[in-house]
């Protein structure tokens, strides 16, 4: 359980019954990073049993509702539950007007500090390190700015010397359309997470969106060579969700189509 990855929503825009828009947990040696906050994430995070305290640092990946909406409520509650260790958010420029508003009309309560660190770079660059774990934010292709992440797990300082250490990786490719250097920037990752919203036959759809098809995601796991490929981001207008798996395990065998309240252990 100390390089755990928890699937908190796997919908698209429209929330549905049985599936929460865009949310992750990675759990680093009991520390947690939560990427991206679509609505839905507080009661996904109680259903995961994962203490809202142990957050450490946020990455939000764009500014569209599915991936932000959940944020606000969040803050709040770790307010009432007495929060006082600083809170880390990673998020585009855009994201410091939506937090200012919110801190002047709701943020009373709030005695915690807030600290957003805009995203602006244009290829991959360190955003956090952490005891475990260094994060880097690299630009992704959507409507709007919008970014990925990329988890690399850190050397620990005390081991003992003559047992062999393997460094885990993650990456969380946010909503895209595909763009060659992608793959470079999540080469060799153990779990690539890639939304696929929409199946191939609906490309023509995925491009005017900026979004990726199950058969783009699985192109970019292949050509980085990553360990396995997650899929997620799935639209509300397609009904079997099978075609997602079988169309990306056509190009990369180690597909699997997230669901939400699956985990994955490195
Ligand atoms: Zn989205
Ligand atoms: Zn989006």
């Amino acid at each position: 359980m100390n390089f755990t990855l928890k699937i908190m929503g796997t919908a698209s825009a429209m929330p549905i019954s049985d599936r929460n828009p865009s949310a992750q947990v990675l759990s680093v040696h009991g520390r947690l990073f939560l990427i991206d906050c679509g609505e839905g994430t507080q009661q996904q995070l109680r259903r995961q049993k994962l203490s809202f305290l142990k957050i450490e640092a946020v990455f939000l990946s764009h500014l569209h509702g599915d991936h932000v909406f959940g944020i606000f409520g969040l803050l709040s509650t770790m307010a009432m539950l007495g929060r006082t260790q600083e809170l880390h958010i990673y998020a585009p420029p855009a994201f410091g007007d939506v937090l200012r508003f919110f801190l002047s009309s709701f943020g009373d309560g709030i005695a915690y500090e807030i600290i957003h660190h805009p995203l602006e770079m244009q290829a991959p660059e360190v955003v956090h390190t952490s005891r475990y774990v260094e994060v880097r934010a690299f630009p992704l292709r959507h409507k709007i700015e919008c970014y990925g992440f990329r988890f690399d797990e850190l050397v620990p300082r005390r081991r003992p010397s003559n047992e062999p250490f393997r460094a885990r990786s993650y990456a969380y490719c946010s909503d895209t359309m595909p763009f060659p250097e992608l793959a470079e920037w999540v080469k060799g990752v153990d779990i690539l997470y890639h939304e696929s919203t929409y199946p191939a036959e609906m490309a023509d759809k995925a491009a005017a969106r900026f979004h990726s098809t199950s058969l783009q995601a699985a192109e970019c796991a292949r050509d980085a060579g990553v360990g396995r490929l997650l899929l997620g981001h799935y639209s509300s207008r397609v009904r079997d969700l099978s075609v997602y798996a079988r169309e990306a395990q056509a190009v990369f065998p180690d597909t699997v189509a997230a669901d939400d309240g699956d985990t994955f252990d490195f």
